[in-house]
């Protein structure tokens, strides 16, 4: 094999790299997505099964990543895959509309009882990015407000929220018209918006925005940007790709605020690519191809039969009790570490089923630090998300959860440790 011509820091001497016939590694940087990276050669996944998933290099591991809080229900969940499987079989996908679309709508919209429509996308990414073009449409306005420091995918207006090191390749043009503001800066969005409201297509919110720092927004920024909505005639878009978990009918609810278009994944798709767009009849009408003027909103994978069984199955399972019940496990989870790691300097936040530990007072952790902390936890066959968010699954029982956080805060000690050393 000639590997002359590989950035050796790029590979980092993977074992599990392959290279082409040029020297290349077949995957740039030897990674299939920036969100795996931490510097040095991951692990691979072998298989998952419940709450574990077991390793290349032999490891048993606790599974709190859970593919970036989507597996709700864990890895190999049998109704899921006999969901899945039951459709893969029956064709995997069709140029004419299946009957599980309507299976997962009407699993999601019972959940959303304000929402009336659900159109479905492949990711995340792409429901937000319909969402603005709908907004925009609607308004016939282009200016977006979102949180820096938050994330909401990898569509060009959304990547604005990630601050300066996220625009690279993002033109002058889709930059201007976004306007970032801290979380829970009320003053700041009142004032933007009220400074030029005909600006304004759409305000954003992720109501626990991680990359932000996880700290929940408050009652009172959201309540602001729903009458600022509201008066201005702006769309309040609420995504809860992540959130979604958090409540019986999603987190939006918990706060009492209903959104205008909610964007939906993760957990929808019972583990296969999904995301959606949710709203009411008077915001989703556009994407009803009837109408004059609708938005092109197509996909070749959207509304796959698969993705939407194996979602229906997932929600299905996903009761108000097991929300509850996982919730409280997180609870649980969160003041037991909380307890242990205070005393060295670092804090949890997070809700319902999702945690996620952080030096004190810090917002926004240092990608050395997320790293550390990422080996300490895989060390102690622990299985965080990369930037260390850590999110139950409901085959965790009590003792699982009672392991996981032993494992985490004995995990945080060594992390702080290094660091003050
Ligand atoms: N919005 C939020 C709040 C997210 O957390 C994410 C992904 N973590 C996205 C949008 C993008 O979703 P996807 O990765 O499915 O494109």
């Amino acid at each position: 094999m000639n590997t002359s011509a590989v950035n050796e820091s790029s590979t980092q001497h993977d074992p599990n790299a392959r290279f082409g016939a040029r020297g290349y590694p077949l995957l740039p940087g030897a990674i299939g997505r920036s969100t795996f990276y931490t510097g040095t050669p991951m692990p691979y996944a072998v298989r998952g099964q419940g709450c574990l998933v077991w390793d290349d290099r032999g490891r048993e591991l606790i599974d709190a990543n859970n593919n970036f809080t989507t597996l709700i229900h864990g890895n190999a969940h049998p109704a899921l895959v006999e969901a899945g499987q039951r459709a893969l079989a029956d064709g995997a996908c069709f140029g004419i509309p299946n009957e599980h679309e309507w299976e997962l709508a009407e699993a999601l919209l019972s959940r959303l009882p304000a929402l009336d429509q659900v159109r479905f996308t492949n990711s995340g990414t792409e429901a937000v990015m319909s969402a603005f073009r709908v907004a925009r449409a609607i308004t016939g306005r282009d200016g977006l407000v979102m949180a820096l420091g938050g994330y909401h995918g990898t569509s060009e207006p959304a990547l604005c929220a990630g601050g300066q090191a996220y625009l690279r390749g993002v033109p002058i043009g889709v930059i201007d018209d976004v306007t970032t503001l801290p979380v829970n800066d009320v003053e700041g969005l009142r004032a933007s918006v009220e400074r030029d409201p005909t600006k304004y297509a759409a305000i954003i919110i992720d109501l626990l925005p991680n990359r932000a720092g996880m700290i929940p927004v408050n009652l009172e920024f959201v309540r602001e940007a729903r009458r600022l909505a509201t008066a201005y005639g702006i769309v309040l878009i609420i995504d809860e790709v992540i959130s979604l978990r958090l409540g019986p009918h999603g987190y939006a609810a918990e706060y009492g605020v209903t959104p205008d278009l909610l964007t939906a994944g993760k957990i929808i798709g019972g583990g296969l690519p999904i995301g959606a767009i949710l709203g009411t009849e008077e915001f989703m009408r556009c994407l009803d191809p009837a109408q004059p003027g609708s938005l092109p909103h197509s996909g070749t994978f959207s509304g796959n039969p698969v993705s939407m069984a194996a979602g229906a199955a997932a929600l299905k399972l996903f009761t108000p009790d097991e929300v509850a019940r996982l919730n409280e496990l997180g609870a649980h989870a969160r003041q037991t570490v909380a307890d242990r790691i205070e005393p060295y300097g670092w804090e949890v936040r997070g809700a319902g089923s999702l945690l996620r530990p952080a030096p004190q007072g810090v917002a926004q952790v240092d990608a050395t630090t997320q790293r550390k902390l990422w080996w300490q936890c895989y060390e102690r066959d622990l299985l965080l998300a990369p930037g260390n968010l850590t999110s139950l699954s409901t085959p965790m029982t009590s003792l699982v959860v009672d392991d996981l956080v032993e494992r985490l805060a004995d995990a945080v000690i060594a992390t702080a440790a290094t660091i003050h050393a």
